[in-house]
């Protein structure tokens, strides 16, 4: 069983239309696959279409966009949550309405410096679609001024960079327990990803954990092996799942979907958990 927890459509920051990852899943040989749009589970109807006609089963899932005190970014993984639960939808539309006025401030900022205007920007987000820096990145592609998303986030547009602006995003602890609430399975995705930015302490794993946290995360390319040993020695100690999935975003980032997989033994133990929608099955 070739099952990977974790891929993105155009609904978010993913370059094809929901459809279009059901079917991509079913060119690369996966049984199963997650769809996991940042802060939109708007995809999903078009999905669980699209995956029966491939024959391919679908996890219905979602990417939550988080943020501890201190000011770190977390993504936290909800898998089969009820997408109309109103504490989780609640958070997740708070995040989505201020990545629209954060995206504009940063287009401003970044027009004092380079040609880009806030219509080059909407060119390249489908309506209605969670915006994010991975759609500014694509409008400085096509001005010519950086050659793709990765230049982008390597300089100018990386939390470092003077051009960048925080949005709102719920703390970690709190959107595990709304996950929860919802009967969703959270799951830390990339915990130790480092070269995204500064990564959390122990103390945001224990509120994570305490909260009702399910899994880690651990096979992701962005997780250095240190840091996933690391992993390994917490979802021991605290009866945590393990996933590996791919972060697929079609053309917009290098990872290819089933790159890392999920075991199935792991995939039931998530199904037995979820209990807000279920998997859609061909
Ligand atoms: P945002 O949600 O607006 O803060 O932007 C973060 C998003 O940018 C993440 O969801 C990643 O998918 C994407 N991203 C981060 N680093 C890169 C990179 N090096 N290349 C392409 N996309 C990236
Ligand atoms: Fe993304
Ligand atoms: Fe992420
Ligand atoms: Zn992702």
């Amino acid at each position: 069983m070739r099952i990977d927890l974790h891929a993105h459509s155009n609904v978010s920051d993913g370059t094809e239309t929901p459809a279009d990852v059901m079917a991509s899943a079913a060119r690369a040989g996966l049984d199963v696959v997650a769809l996991t749009d940042h802060d939109s589970t708007d995809g999903w109807p078009q999905a669980s279409q699209a995956a029966l006609a491939h024959g391919v089963a679908l996890v219905p899932g979602m990417e939550v966009s988080c943020r501890t005190e201190q000011g770190i970014s977390v993504h936290l993984l909800s898998y089969l949550h009820d997408p109309a639960h109103p504490g989780l939808l609640e958070e997740i539309t708070k995040s989505k309405d201020a990545r629209l006025t954060r995206a504009e401030r940063m287009v401003t900022l970044l027009a004092e410096d380079y040609p880009l205007t806030w219509d080059d920007v909407i060119h390249h987000v489908a309506p209605g679609a969670t915006l994010g820096r991975p759609h500014i990145a694509d409008a400085l592609v096509a001005a010519g001024v950086v050659s793709d998303r990765s230049e982008a986030f390597t300089s100018i547009l990386t939390s470092r960079s003077r051009y960048f602006v925080q949005h709102y995003a719920p703390d970690p602890a709190t959107a595990v327990e709304l996950v929860r609430a919802a009967g969703g399975v959270p799951v830390f995705a990339h915990p130790v990803a480092s070269s995204r930015g500064r990564i959390v302490g122990e103390r945001t794993y224990r509120d994570m954990i305490d909260a009702g946290l399910a899994g880690l995360e651990i096979d992701h390319r962005d997780n250095p092996e240190e840091g996933r040993e690391f992993l390994r020695g917490l979802a021991a100690r605290h009866g945590l799942l393990i996933t590996g999935s791919s972060d697929y975003h079609g053309t917009g980032k290098p990872n290819l979907l089933g790159e890392n997989m999920t075991s199935p033994e792991v995939l039931a133990r998530i199904e037995e958990l979820g209990t807000g929608t279920a998997v859609v099955r061909p």
